[in-house]
C-alpha cells in the first residue's frame, strides 16, 4: 500500500479481510451503466476502485451493468472506456458486460425456482405495486406465490421463448411479503423485455434485474469488495440472500460509501443528458459539463482530477463539496506545471512614440517563473503593441496599479518602462489608442532618478507580431450552489447561468502560439490558466479558460 494514500473505512476492512484471511488479494469492479458519460462522481468512484486495487497489489475489472437494453448505446460503451483510461487507470482482463452472464443468471434463476425460492408472478405491474404495502404496513402474498417448481419452471421457459408480452408475467424472489425493508418484498428478479440488446442482440426476451445481476456478475468475477454508493445499503440484504441462495463460486460482499456531490452543478446522468438534450450545452464534452470528458476538455489534467478525489475522501454519510477544492486541485497542478505566455483578451492599441518605425527587438522571457528547466522564449517588441483594454484608464485613483494617462510609469512585462501622455479617443468617446513613451535605460532594471516608481506590471504582446485567437472563458454552470433544490413548479435548468460561457473573438496571443500543441496548457500571465480547445486550427488557434489565477468565488457550503 502507498505511503501517501489516505486511510479510510473501506481501507480497514480490507486490511482486516487480508489480516483474518478471508481474502488472499483484492479484486474490485468499476460497474457503469452505459446510458450516459461519466460524470465527477463517477470519476471518484473509478479512482477510489481502480485506486485500492493498486495499492493493494490486486485487480480492477471494468464491467458494463447492461440490464436496460433500451436506454443503453454504444457511443457510451466507448466513452466510458477512453474516459477511464484517461484518467490513467487500465482495467484487468478484458472489458465485461454483465450480458456476458446472461446465460449463467438464468441458471441460477432456475436453481432459485428449484429450490422453492423464486416464482413467476402474473400479476399486472399496478397490481404488484399495490400488493407490496406500504413502509407502514406488511405487503399482501400474490396468489401466484405459491405454484410448485416445476410448474414455475415452465413459466419461466415460456417467458424465455418470448411467449409473454411486456408486463404479462415477471420472476420475482420468494423472501418476505412482511419484511420491513421493502426491497425483501419478493422483489423482482426477471422481466419481459423485447427489446435487442446491444450485446446480445435479439438473444432474449427477459432481462435480469440490477439487484440479481450484480452480485452474481461480482461473484462470477471473484470480486472480493464491491463498492457502491449509499442509496445500495438497503439493497445490500438482497444482495446477500442472491449469493447465499445461489451455488456461486466465491463470496463477494458489498460496501457502500457517499456519493460525491458538488455545488453549482449536477452529478447525475439524467440531469447531465437534459443538459445536452435541450440545448443549454453544445454536447457532453462542453467544457461547462461536469463530465470526465468536459474536464477534460476544460484543461483539467487526470492527475488533479486524481488528487482532487483523494481530497474529498471516502465518507459514510452524503455531503457537498465546494467547487472551489476542485479548481484549486487544477490550480496547484497548472501553477507547477503550466508554460506561460501573455495573451491580451481586449487588446487596446498602444503606440511607442520614441520607437522607430519598422524596428523590431526579441526580448527573452522565462517559460516558467520558478522553474528554469522549462527554458526560455522570444518575444518581439514593436513601435505598436497591444495591452487590455483594462489596464489603461484616463484617470484613477492610486489603488489602480496600471498605466493611467500623464501619471507614473508601468512596465511591460519582461520589457521597458512606458509613460502614457496622450489618447485618441473614437467618435464615441472611446478610448481608442494610447500614445506612451518608452525608456530604453529599463529593460531589466528599475528607472533611475527621483520619483520614477514604477506604478505596475502590464503583460502585452506586439501588435504585428502577435496571433489573433478566439477565447473562451467558462464560469460555474448554475448559478445557486444546489440547482436541484427547488421551489414547487420550478425546474433546475432554470437556473442556468446565462454567462457560464462568454466567447472573445478578438484575442492576441504571443505569436509562439500561433499553432499550439493540441491539449496543450498554458497560463496567461495575470489572465487564468488555459487550454487548447479541439476547435482550433493553425493559424485560428482556440483556447479554453480552465480557472482563473484566484479563487473568484466565495466559499460556502
Ligand atoms: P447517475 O445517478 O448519475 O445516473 P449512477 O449511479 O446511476 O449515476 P452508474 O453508471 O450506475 O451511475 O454508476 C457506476 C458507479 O459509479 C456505481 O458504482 C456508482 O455507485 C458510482 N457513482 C455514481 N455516481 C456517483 C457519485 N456521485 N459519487 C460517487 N460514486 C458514484
Ligand atoms: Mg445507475
Amino acid at each position: 500500500m502507498s505511503e501517501t494514500a489516505p486511510s479510510h473505512f473501506i481501507r480497514q476492512i480490507i486490511d482486516r479481510d487480508l489480516a483474518e484471511g478471508r481474502n488472499d488479494r483484492v479484486v474490485t469492479r468499476f460497474p457503469p451503466e452505459p446510458n450516459g458519460y461519466l460524470h465527477i462522481g463517477h470519476a471518484k468512484s473509478i479512482c477510489l476502485n481502480f485506486g485500492l486495487a493498486e495499492d493493494y497489489g490486486g485487480v480492477c475489472h471494468l464491467r458494463f451493468d447492461d440490464t436496460n437494453p433500451e436506454k443503453e448505446e454504444d457511443e457510451y460503451i466507448r466513452a466510458i472506456q477512453e474516459d477511464v483510461r484517461w484518467l490513467g487507470f487500465q482495467w484487468a482482463g478484458p472489458v465485461r458486460y454483465a450480458s456476458d452472464y446472461f446465460d449463467q443468471l438464468y441458471d441460477y434463476a432456475l436453481e432459485l425456482i428449484d429450490n422453492g425460492l423464486a416464482y413467476v408472478d402474473q400479476l399486472t405491474p399496478e397490481q404488484i405495486r399495490e400488493y407490496r404495502g406500504t413502509l407502514k404496513q406488511a405487503g399482501t402474498p400474490s396468489p401466484y406465490r405459491d405454484r410448485s417448481s416445476a410448474e414455475n419452471r415452465e413459466l419461466f421457459e415460456k417467458m424465455r421463448a418470448g411467449e409473454f408480452a411486456e408486463g404479462e408475467a415477471v420472476l420475482r424472489a420468494k423472501i418476505d411479503m412482511a419484511a420491513s425493508n421493502m426491497n425483501l418484498r419478493d422483489p423482482v428478479l426477471y422481466r419481459v423485455l423485447h427489446a435487442s440488446h446491444h450485446q446480445t442482440g435479439d438473444q432474449w426476451c427477459i432481462y435480469p434485474m440490477y439487484d440479481f445481476t450484480h452480485p452474481i456478475s461480482d461473484a462470477l468475477e471473484g470480486v472480493t469488495h464491491s463498492l457502491c454508493t449509499l442509496e445500495f445499503e438497503d439493497h445490500r440484504p438482497l444482495y446477500d440472500w442472491a449469493i447465499d441462495n445461489t451455488s456461486v463460486p466465491a463470496r463477494p460482499y458489498q460496501y457502500e460509501f457517499a456519493r460525491l456531490n458538488i455545488n453549482y452543478t449536477v452529478t447525475s446522468k439524467r440531469k447531465l443528458k437534459r443538459l445536452v438534450d435541450e440545448g443549454h450545452v453544445d454536447a457532453w464534452d462542453d467544457p461547462r459539463m461536469p463530465t470526465i470528458c468536459g474536464f477534460r476538455r476544460r484543461g483539467y489534467t487526470p492527475a488533479s482530477i486524481r488528487r482532487f478525489s483523494e481530497m474529498v475522501g471516502v465518507a459514510k454519510s452524503d455531503s457537498v463539496v465546494d467547487m472551489g477544492m476542485l479548481e484549486s486541485a487544477i490550480r496547484d497542478d497548472l501553477n507547477t506545471n503550466a508554460p506561460r505566455a501573455m495573451c491580451v483578451l481586449r487588446p487596446l492599441r498602444l503606440v511607442i512614440e520614441n520607437w522607430p518605425e519598422g524596428q523590431e527587438e526579441m526580448l527573452t522571457a522565462p517559460m516558467h517563473p520558478q522553474d528554469e528547466s522549462m527554458g526560455t522564449r522570444e518575444i518581439p517588441m514593436t513601435r505598436e503593441l497591444y495591452i487590455d483594454q483594462a489596464d489603461f484608464r484616463e484617470e484613477a485613483n492610486k489603488k489602480f496599479k496600471r498605466l493611467v494617462l500623464n501619471n507614473k510609469e508601468v512596465r511591460l512585462r519582461y520589457g521597458y518602462v512606458i509613460h502614457a501622455h496622450d489618447v485618441v479617443h473614437d467618435d464615441d468617446g472611446e478610448v481608442v489608442e494610447v500614445r506612451c513613451t518608452y525608456d530604453p535605460d529599463t529593460l531589466g532594471r528599475d528607472p533611475e532618478g527621483e520619483d520614477r516608481k514604477v506604478r505596475g506590471v502590464i503583460h502585452w504582446v506586439s501588435a504585428p507580431r502577435s496571433q489573433p485567437c478566439e477565447l473562451r472563458l467558462y464560469d460555474r454552470l448554475f448559478t445557486v450552489p444546489d440547482p436541484t433544490r427547488l421551489e414547487e413548479g420550478e425546474d433546475f435548468l432554470d437556473y442556468v447561468n446565462p454567462e457560464s460561457r462568454v466567447t472573445l473573438t478578438g484575442a492576441r496571443v504571443e505569436e509562439n502560439l500561433a499553432a499550439p500543441e493540441p491539449e496543450s496548457r498554458y497560463q496567461f500571465e495575470r489572465e487564468g490558466y488555459f487550454y487548447v480547445d479541439p476547435d482550433s486550427r493553425d493559424g485560428a488557434p482556440v483556447f479554453n479558460l480552465t480557472v482563473g489565477l484566484r479563487e473568484s468565488w466565495p466559499r460556502d457550503a
